[in-house]
């Protein structure tokens, strides 16, 4: 999955200093970020034209730190690509700093004023926090959960396709956590709005960051109670049907935790 970059070692831990001769810097227009055209690399900070002064210190992957720059440039060997083509062409370590490095880009961009009395933002010292000077508002990091449901009915694997985006591949069901909601319940409401079936044994397998939709995702196996009969909800699939583990598409990637679902419920029968 994204996250596991073994041998390499990731640190959030919030650890502000100076930039080194091998930091590296996330520019970001909209959700496209600069990188090498070779090998998808951040570039140095030392290759930026501007001062250090506008950079934000994020996250350490073995002894390179990476830093968030307030301007976007342009740069001769690098290119701005969404996270999708980065998602498509890097390295996993590379796609692992990218979607970190948004899901902050995001949360630091979207709170430069507080929410609550329209002041200017500032940094705290010590801790990965925004703090309005004006009201005494503290702000941290904001992280969505949301599941991924494979609802199983024997050796079958319910799977759908969205019906947005430019993700066209078979999927897993998901959805985002509502306020006051169990992820249990997230489970259920969800597969009910989505498919129209009801599900039971509910049981959690994994889960992964997933920084391009500032989240975190829960991934659960459950069994279908009563009818399979599906009703799908044409505003969020275009397809939903079931399929015999041995028709579950294995190695659609190697990076999501629906990917590896998808491959734990093909193995399981299998063996
Ligand atoms: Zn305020």
């Amino acid at each position: 999955m994204v996250q596991e970059i073994a041998p390499a070692v990731f640190s959030n831990a919030y650890t502000p200093c100076p930039p080194d001769a091998q930091s590296r810097a996330a520019l970001f227009q909209g959700q496209s970020l600069l990188v090498s055209d070779d090998g998808c690399e951040m570039p140095l900070v030392t290759e930026l034209a501007e001062g250090k002064e506008n950079l934000t210190y994020l996250f350490s992957i073995d002894d390179v730190r990476y830093y968030l720059s307030s301007e976007a440039c342009q740069l001769p060997g690098y290119s701005a690509l969404s996270l999708f083509e980065i998602r498509k062409k890097a390295p996993r370590k590379e796609l692992f700093a990218a979607y970190t490095a948004y899901h902050l880009y995001r949360w630091y961009s979207s709170h430069r004023f507080c929410g609550r009395c329209g002041g200017k933002t500032v940094h705290d010292a010590k801790l990965r926090m925004l703090y309005c000077p004006g009201c005494g508002l503290q702000i941290f990091p904001t992280i969505s959960p949301a599941v991924i449901i494979g609802v199983t009915d024997g050796e079958r694997l319910l799977l759908s396709k969205y019906a947005r985006g430019s993700y066209s591949h078979y999927a897993l069901l998901a959805g985002f956590t509502e306020i006051g909601e169990t992820v249990e319940g997230t489970v259920e409401r969800e597969v009910m709005e989505e498919t129209g079936l009801e599900v039971e044994n509910i049981r959690y397998w994994g889960s992964q960051p997933w920084g391009c939709d500032a989240g975190v995702l829960m991934g659960f196996f459950c069994d279908l109670k009563g009818s399979d009969r599906i009703h799908i909800d044409r505003n969020e699939l275009s397809l939903a049907e079931w399929k015999h583990w041995c028709d579950v598409p294995d190695g659609i990637d190697d990076v999501s935790l629906t990917s590896e679902m998808m491959r734990a419920f093909r193995r399981k029968w299998m063996q």
